[in-house]
């Protein structure tokens, strides 16, 4: 008897593997050079350049000058301190715009400022998942501090306008961030395109190790420091940095720079093929999420009538969800779904497949056997 192979995985939404490459790229910082980036020595200047290389590569990604780049521990820290930061710099402004599809690290922030007297307008999203500008114009205001909306939602992957956003808020002096955590190394953008003050990148959804993330900062943009030390990262975030996850995190941006188009148009055509071979077999199967103006890698589908947590029960040939990660344990249907318009029994039947780098047409061909055997069972019963 053969060992059960491990699931093809289509979970990359929520964690990607580390690539080879950017594990050889930091072992070295943990195995040799290990010096304080602020020492005055050698041992010191060699993990400063390493942190400065990393921000210039990080830059580079993303189109902006390296000190506008600031390491943290990840998406979480990148999102808190975006938007308490902003907050607490700005306290002449009281509102904050989000969306009601927002990951927990920016709608958490969001509920806290709002119990201490923040005013919140949570855009609604419409039925492909896409936050609504004409609810926007009417409630910006000249005590908007923030709008924070994040780049593309994780579980339908449908990219929001965040340019739209940028500009109608610009107008009223408001400060915008984003969350792109899915979009970096998944689209090719700059923060310039997008218009954004500030921006979130996280390590571990695009080939780098968990617990390393960065916030861009846009020169001249005021953010208060939400951790105090010894001033690090020009006193925006203390705390000696993580040099080998640092690193970690510049070589994953320069294979995004580098081939993220190539690979995404691979990984696309994958999907697209996952989904036409699911589509034909399965009647009435819908797809979640915009059609087009959605993240490379992501498909989102409803069975009709079957639950998505069942179908991927009797689906153990692969890996996959039936939304976000951070709240699996939960049997409720997804709220990014719901806030699409849907019954909860309709949304409760999402199953999330998610493909990335390491994806082949053989792993597609093993989920659409698994997926169209576990539709047959649920189907039966
Ligand atoms: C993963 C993720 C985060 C959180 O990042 P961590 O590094 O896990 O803290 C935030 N926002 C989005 C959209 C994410 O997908």
């Amino acid at each position: 008897m053969s060992a059960t192979p491990k699931p093809v995985y289509l979970d990359h939404n929520a964690t990607t593997p580390v690539l080879p490459e950017v594990v050889d790229a930091m072992l070295p910082w943990l195995r040799e050079h290990f010096g304080n980036p602020s020492s005055n020595h050698a041992y010191g200047y060699r993990t400063r350049d390493a942190v400065a290389a990393a921000r210039s590569q990080v830059a580079e990604l993303i189109g902006c000058q390296p000190p506008e780049v600031f390491f943290t521990s990840g998406g979480t820290e990148a999102n808190n301190l975006a938007i308490r930061g902003v907050a607490a710099a700005n306290r002449e402004r009281n509102h904050i715009v989000t969306s009601v599809i927002e990951h927990p690290a920016t709608e958490m922030p969001c509920a806290l400022l709002e119990k201490q007297g923040y005013e919140i307008t949570r855009l609604g999203v419409d039925e492909v998942g896409m936050t609504s500008l004409s609810e926007l114009g009417p409630v910006l205001c000249v005590n908007t501090a923030l709008v924070t909306v994040m780049h593309a939602n994780s579980e339908t992957g449908t990219l929001q306008p965040i340019e739209n956003i940028a500009a109608a808020a610009h107008e009223l002096g408001a400060m915008v961030h984003t969350d792109a955590a899915q979009t970096t190394g998944k689209i090719a953008f700059t923060v310039n395109e997008l218009g954004v003050d500030l921006l979130s990148i996280v390590g571990h959804k695009m080939y780098a190790p968990k617990g390393i993330g960065a916030l861009y900062v846009r020169s001249g943009t005021t953010v208060a420091p939400q951790l105090l030390g010894g001033g690090h990262e020009q006193g925006l975030r203390s705390g000696t940095e993580n040099v080998p996850y640092i690193v970690a995190l510049g070589m994953a941006c320069e294979i995004a720079q580098r081939d993220a188009d190539t690979a995404n148009e691979r990984i696309m055509q994958l999907r697209d093929a996952l989904w036409r071979a699911l589509s034909e077999a399965i009647p009435g199967l819908l797809l979640n999420g915009h059609p087009t103006l959605r993240l490379p890698n992501t498909l989102n589908i409803r069975f009709p009538g079957v639950s998505g947590n069942s179908i991927l029960a009797n689906a153990p040939e692969i890996a996959a969800s039936t939304g976000s990660a951070c709240h699996a344990e939960d049997e409720s249907a997804s709220a990014v779904i719901r806030a699409m318009g849907l019954a909860e029994s309709e949304a409760l039947g999402s199953v999330r497949l998610t493909l990335g780098r390491g994806t082949t047409g053989a792993d597609v061909d093993i989920a659409v056997k698994s997926l169209l055997q576990a539709h047959r069972i649920e189907s039966r019963s």
